[in-house]
């Protein structure tokens, strides 16, 4: 069997079609599930290997190559060389500890966001047996036929078999982003070379997309042999792009170093000088402080709670592309909205048709053709309706849907308009098969979102028919006849305005409107869209109901509690989506502003920026027009979210902040250009996301105040002993200090990072994109408000001890266990402090009891393990040598426990008193 990898591409784009076919050992009908099997053992998976990852061992290298791991490792060696083994040994300890901590958050990142790519599986239509089958894109082989659409990616190399006006984008393979349009005949040698590479006309590649048209090819070569696989290939790993939050978090971190730097600095200096230590122990002693400073951690425990949110997101049916996107969530100001489909079930129900002569009502719901057409209450019979039979006529077979039947059940394949047609001509009792005989169709003129018409060419009894459905302004200019009574009349403007007033009245009611018509076609040759759909005959209208989505309404109030304006950006007519707009409650006021795709395009940016600052609805328009409103909504500063479904709709899905794409109806070009993927369609679900996009960016700042909090107990025993020139003993030493920071803070702070949404979160304003993560307010309360508490009690605790057992200097001259007690006391004090803070961090303004004071098992647990820890360091022999501490009696158990209470206590009537002003 000679297979293309063994032949180039080029070679193939010489030979037939036919040719190549027999080349692939393959055939039209596609290839057999046997070959399948057989060819996949062979030619492996149609995956692209993802491009080298950043070795693990390198990543857990890194982190103890940081600036403030370095310090620890001097300055554990110089502890080590200067007679303190213990304490080097300790730091040394500390700082692996940490490291591999870190290491695992990241790790659990990575893991988090790598299963999400797993979710997006995509898949392929082809031609196998004789049948069309719809496969997953890894399971393609080499010979398979596969069918292509309008906003497909495309799977795999290949040769094409049929091309229908298929214009394919490779910007992917080529970095030009004009469009390339596709054809079958076998290319000459001549041709080729003028091409160029991937320029062959009957050749597709993977990684490309099908921009326009449809068509089919013959796989050439799959996964790492395609062409775009080569290149993959080579380029090793591309950089991971930073977030904005990253980035300031970065700036942060570094900004956080030099100032503990400066204070290590400073602290040294005056412990030499002022104190007269030596100075290898005035610089542990000064890294004591460096170390209490910087906000280690903060970077892994960022990234994980992002990447934690991601997960979140995608069980809320929205995949999030990257950890970025998280972030503008948070900030998104409006959001551009579909309508059909995402802010409405897409579940057509026909209730009303309306021709010239005669009004009918249709009952019955769903997919199922129960119910019946009634004219002025009575039941029709078709038959001598001869005006209905014609609109009915033009809606089936002017229709690419279908119902099928399984096993009792109804289904629809195709769109739910055409889906509501065929069921409105069940319930009427046309006989759709027999009719299909009778007038075949021999041409379509395909419907597309710009025209807003579709039209398909019919004969019968040796006549040819066009056939039309569309929207009504779009149909009816090309309309010059009514059909009457089974007569053409000359459409008289007196009849189009009764038509358009008819129409208005239907969709006022919030009911979408088609229109129908027809001709009998005098040629059958040059059978374009200017020629066909010209001169028409309006038969009639159909209006349908498709419902609000359930809980659209409640989650357009959060839109609003939120500060969040939605516009409906929308193919349908002005009235129907106005209508539908108020009834979901997106617009309220009496001056709403419709503005039309005609409208648009005739605006100027000036007068549409005004418009864009009233209740605005975009109706009838096309989706290139989206990318204007999204950049001149981001031009008044806005940011945007904005959904789509089709091809078309990918600039604007690119130009937005946040591109939503639809899951189940949108397409792979449309997927592939968002940042956000819907897995249900819903608009409920974007406003989800947005509300874990603030609850991250909250729960971030929780963290840092928590971890910021311990900042100031740290430093004010080491000011203390400075300040008294020694003469009161460090009352918490180094060791202490870096059992805290890397220790018993850990995991009460990861516990914060995946606090539960706040209520009221979404009862706020946006945040602003300019506003800091570490605000004025968070230093305020970390240091002067929480860091104060915190280290007025544990100096307390210190003096606790003294108080009881007499000075320590006295005793430390003896035998040092009062020293060791007392400094135990001030680390246990500055534990329990953290343990009130810890809660208090849980919410910025609310009461802890209604978000449930239990409620975050992850912050319990982190409780635990440090009281656990801290329990260890004090009663486990070693661990008392390695940190010098040492066991504490009843009392001081007692004074430790009772520390949280009033501390939450405190904070709880604060917080109160900020909410009441
Ligand atoms: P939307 O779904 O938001 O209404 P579309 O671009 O899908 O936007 O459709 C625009 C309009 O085109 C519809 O309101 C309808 O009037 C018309 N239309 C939609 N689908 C078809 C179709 N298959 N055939 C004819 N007309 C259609
Ligand atoms: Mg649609």
């Amino acid at each position: 069997m000679k297979m293309a990898q063994a032949k180039s591409l080029q070679a193939y784009a010489k030979l037939s079609s036919a040719d190549t076919l027999t080349n692939m050992n393959s055939t039209k009908a596609g290839l057999t599930e046997a070959e399948v099997k057989s060819r996949l053992a062979k030619y492996g998976k149609n995956v692209i290997a993802a491009t080298k990852k950043q070795s693990l061992l390198k990543v857990f290298l890194t982190n103890f190559t940081s600036m403030m791991a370095i310090l620890l490792w001097v300055a554990g060696l110089i502890a080590l060389m200067t007679g303190t083994p213990e304490l080097g040994i300790a730091i040394w300890l500390v700082n692996l500890i940490n490291g591999v901590f870190s290491f695992w958050q990241q790790y659990r990142a990575q893991q988090a966001t790598s299963a999400l790519q797993k979710m997006l599986p995509s898949y392929v239509k082809v031609m196998r047996a004789g049948q069309t089958n719809k496969i997953l894109a890894a399971d393609l082989v080499p010979g398979d036929i596969v069918l292509l659409n309008s906003g497909d990616n495309i799977p795999a190399d290949g040769r094409l078999l049929s091309a229908d006006s298929l214009e394919v984008n490779q910007s992917s393979l080529t970095g030009e982003s004009i469009t390339v349009n596709k054809e079958t005949d076998p290319q000459t040698d001549a041709a080729l070379k003028n091409a160029g590479k991937y320029a062959e006309a009957n050749l597709v590649y993977e990684g490309t997309s099908v921009v326009n048209g449809s068509g089919s090819f013959v796989v050439l070569a799959t996964g790492m042999h395609t062409e775009f696989g080569q290149i993959a290939s080579l380029t090793t790993s591309v950089a991971a792009v930073k977030s904005p939050l990253q980035k300031e978090l970065d700036i942060l971190t570094r900004q956080l170093s030099l100032i503990a730097i400066v204070i290590g600095a400073l602290f040294f200096v005056a412990a030499v000088f002022f104190v007269g230590y030596p100075w290898p122990k005035a610089f542990i002693f000064a890294l004591g402080m460096i170390v209490a400073f910087i906000p280690e951690g903060l970077l892994p425990t960022v990234t994980l709670s992002l990447a934690m949110a991601v997960q979140k997101m995608a069980k809320k049916n929205a995949l999030v592309k990257h950890l970025n996107s998280v972030e503008t969530l948070g900030e998104t100001t409006v959001i551009c909205s579909d309508k059909t489909g995402t802010l409405t079930k897409n579940e057509m129900t026909i209730e009303k048709v309306w021709l010239p002569t005669d009004d009918y009502t249709v009952s019955g719901t769903g997919y199922e053709p129960n119910g019946i057409v009634t004219k002025a209450g009575k039941k029709i019979d078709l038959a001598q309706e001869h005006d209905l039979l014609q609109l009915i006529r033009i809606a089936s077979l002017c229709n690419d849907s279908a119902i099928e039947e399984k096993e009792n059940h109804y289904q629809l394949v195709g769109s739910p308009d055409e889906g509501s047609l065929l069921i409105l001509a069940a319930k009427a009792d046309y006989d759709l098969r027999d009719e299909r005989k009778n007038y075949p169709r021999y041409n379509e003129l395909p419907f597309d979102s710009k025209r807003k018409r579709m039209s398909t060419i019919h004969q019968n009894n040796g006549q040819n028919y066009v056939f039309t459905k569309g929207g009504i302004t779009e149909v009816l200019s090309c309309c010059q006849s009514y059909l009457k009574n089974g007569q053409v009349i000359p459409l008289t403007e007196a009849v189009k305005k009764e038509i358009l007033a008819k129409n208005d009245d239907l969709a006022k009611e919030g009911l979408r409107t088609l229109a129908f018509a027809d001709r009998i076609l005098q040629t059958t040759t040059n059978l374009t869209i200017e020629n066909c759909e010209q001169n028409l005959t309006f038969v009639g209208i159909t209006a349908s109901q498709d419902p609000p989505r359930e809980n659209v309404m409640e989650a357009i109030q959060r839109c609003h509690d939120a500060s969040i304006r939605i516009i409906m950006v929308t193919g349908d007519y002005g009235l129907t989506a106005k209508s539908i707009a108020r009834k979901i409650g997106i617009v309220k006021g009496a001056d709403v502003r419709v503005i039309t795709g005609d409208d648009l395009a005739n605006m100027s940016d000036s007068k549409l920026k005004e418009n864009l600052t009233h209740e605005i609805i975009f109706a009838r328009v096309a989706p290139e027009q989206k990318y204007r409103v999204v950049s001149l909504l981001q031009s008044l500063g806005e940011i945007v979210a904005s959904t789509g479904d089709g091809v078309n709709d990918a600039p604007a899905l690119k130009k937005a902040d946040i591109g939503v794409a639809m899951g189940i109806t949108g397409t792979d070009v449309a997927k592939e250009a968002a940042d956000m993927i819907l897995t249900d369609d819903n608009f409920t679900s974007i406003v989800n996301a947005i509300e874990e996009g603030r609850t991250v960016y909250n729960n971030i700042r929780k963290f840092l105040l928590y971890i910021l909090n311990s900042n100031m107990p740290e430093a004010v025993p080491s000011l203390l002993f400075l300040l008294s020139k020694g003469m009161i003993p460090l009352p918490l030493t180094v060791m202490q200090i870096l059992t805290i920071d890397l220790g018993t803070d850990m995991l009460p702070a990861l516990g914060l990072a995946t606090e539960q949404t706040e209520p009221g979160t979404m009862k706020k304003p946006p945040r602003k994109r300019t506003e800091h993560l570490l605000t004025k307010q968070i230093i305020l309360k970390a240091f002067a408000w929480y860091g104060l508490l915190a280290s007025i009690i544990s100096i307390g605790a210190y003096f606790f001890v003294n108080h009881l057992n007499g000075w320590p200097t006295t005793a430390l001259a003896t035998d040092g266990t009062v020293y060791a007690m007392a400094t135990t006391m001030t680390l246990a004090a500055i534990v329990f402090c953290q343990i009130g803070a810890v809660f208090n961090c849980r919410t910025a303004e609310q009461s802890l009891f209604k978000i449930g004071f239990f409620s975050n098992k992850r912050i319990l647990g982190g409780i635990c393990f440090e009281v656990i820890l801290i329990a260890c360091l004090m009663y486990v022999p070693f661990l008392q040598k390695l940190f010098g501490t040492t066991g504490i009696q009843l009392q001081d158990w007692l004074f430790l426990i009772c520390i949280p209470l009033p501390l939450i206590i405190i904070e709880e009537i604060r917080k109160k008193m900020i909410r009441k002003a």
